[in-house]
């Protein structure tokens, strides 16, 4: 009897399998990626397959030979989800342009004052995806009225915020979030008069509402422990940025504090991107506080992009008043490779892209994670790896920093991230097609919209943005990532 029945079930299972053979045979799809070499971090699919997508979705992910309208040749190509980065200043369509370029299918901003209005004028459509936060940083400024443009250069910096001020923020953050905003985002080092009082109003309306929390701590271990305190009195998710920039000589003891904090049960995640100098605003409190009064010794950590030179006090002055971005030598490659490695933080550009210059993060993060730590082993042990202390970074777990665990940091606000940062049937079709024996960045301080070579095809719900490593012109398949109204 017993017999009869896995019999009846085993034939059941062959009629089966023979059936949805035939039918993937029998198929057309839109479009369909053929012979690569499939690296899904979520199911640790890491093998040849076929992969068909229909009207912007994955359809099947197969070893049999599957038809489309369209043929994107993959033998000898890596096929990963699409990069998703959390944290890209820069929301233009020449940023998208330049994010494309770079594998990111999927970038989001870190801090608006004014949610509704930022999807709405991307609403034509965009060439990624693109999402925002409701940043703390430029609410302030509105409810301080403060002089700056871009960061806060007056009162939105230097100035206590009154009970009644931090009320009004703690309100405008909380209708941001009403309007489907995907994360609170705050610069700690940006508003340096925001008392703990209005930090915790802040952190309160992140746990109340279940969101989380995307800091750029003051530096250092106090800094972190700041945060970690913050969110822990309040219960809120908190995600630390840039953990490499914030950490410099740090980063090693402050990713065992996050790892220590993971293991007793918080939600705290951190990120990183792949370079040892960071770039920020001149006028910006972070410069100004720090440099303000320093030796000519430390003004040099600071470089000019337009002319490559470091800054001494009279130059610190001049360029101050003029205003711009500077390039900031503080960090060095050894801790730069301790956070890339770490199996904590996620793959995040922090672009930074202004008036026609920027950060080259902007424009190789992703592809610079996976030709220098991936193919050339930087900041492993093995002898082809140069210094360092970290474990060589794998193709999966690489692949895993930049699409699943972004994906995972957002999901439980934007249940639509379930559908990213994963190559299975009915995910989105963002998929990011690179060559792993090329793939590299090409941008510098002094060149930074320079673009990477090696990222052969990029596809935003199921259409090319990226065809034969160029970008493609005119098309605007992104969609807005937005919390549920
Ligand atoms: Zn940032």
């Amino acid at each position: 009897m017993v017999r009869d029945a896995a019999y009846v079930g085993l034939l059941l299972v062959l009629q089966v399998s023979a059936l949805s053979a035939q039918s993937t045979a029998n198929a057309v799809y839109d479009r369909v990626i053929l012979g690569g070499h499939v690296i899904d971090p979520a199911s640790q699919l890491d093998a040849v397959r076929n992969i068909g997508l229909t009207g912007g979705r994955i359809a099947v992910v197969t070893t049999h030979a599957i038809r489309g309208r369209d043929t994107v040749d993959a033998h000898g190509l890596v096929v990963a989800p699409g990069f998703i980065d959390l944290h890209a200043h820069g929301q233009t369509a020449e940023t998208y342009r330049f994010y494309s370029l770079d594998g990111v299918t999927t970038a989001l901003e870190l801090g608006t004052s004014d949610v509704a209005a930022w999807y709405r004028e991307r609403s034509g459509g965009e060439q990624i995806n693109y999402g925002v936060s409701i940043g703390h940083i430029k609410v302030r400024m509105a409810v301080m009225h403060d002089s700056g443009t871009w960061m806060p250069v007056s009162d939105g910096a230097y100035r206590a915020a009154s009970p009644a001020q931090i009320g009004e923020i703690a309100k405008r953050i909380e209708t941001g979030l009403s309007e489907g905003a995907v994360s609170i985002g705050a610069g700690f080092p940006y508003t340096p008069a925001a008392t703990r009082d209005e930090l915790f109003a802040v952190f309160r309306v992140a746990a109340m509402t279940k969101t989380p929390i995307h800091v750029h701590i003051r530096p250092g271990v106090a800094g972190l422990k700041e945060a970690l305190s913050l969110a822990g009195e309040t219960g809120a998710a908190l995600h630390v940025v840039h953990i490499n920039s914030a950490g410099l000589a740090d980063t090693p003891v402050m990713l065992e504090m996050i790892t220590d904090a993971r293991a007793h049960g918080r939600d705290v995640t951190t990120e990183a991107y792949p370079y040892d100098a960071g770039m920020t605003e001149i006028q910006s409190a972070t410069i100004q506080d720090t440099y303000r009064d320093s030796s000519n010794e430390r003004l040099a950590e600071l470089e000019w992009p337009p002319t490559g030179e470091r800054l001494n006090r009279a130059s610190f002055e001049r360029y101050s008043r003029i205003g711009g971005p500077v390039v900031v030598h503080t960090n060095t490659e050894e801790m730069v490779a301790v956070a890339i490695n770490s199996p904590l933080t996620i793959v995040a550009s922090d672009a930074y892209w202004q008036s026609g210059t920027g950060h080259p993060r902007t424009t190789g993060t992703f592809a610079r994670v996976l030709g220098r730590y991936v193919r050339e082993g930087l900041g492993s042990p093995s002898p082809e790896g140069r210094g360092g202390q970290g474990v060589r970074l794998s193709l999966m777990d690489a692949i895993r920093k930049m699409t699943l665990l972004p994906a995972q940091r957002l999901e439980a606000r934007v249940p639509a991230m379930h559908q990213k940062g994963r190559l299975r049937v009915g995910a989105d079709a963002d998929i990011t097609i690179f060559d792993p024996a090329t793939v590299i960045d090409r941008s510098t301080y002094r060149e930074p919209s320079l673009s990477p070579v090696g990222i052969q095809h990029v596809i935003v719900n199921g259409v090319s943005v990226v065809a034969n490593g160029h970008a493609v012109e005119g098309v605007t398949p992104g969609k807005e990532v937005r919390a549920p109204r």
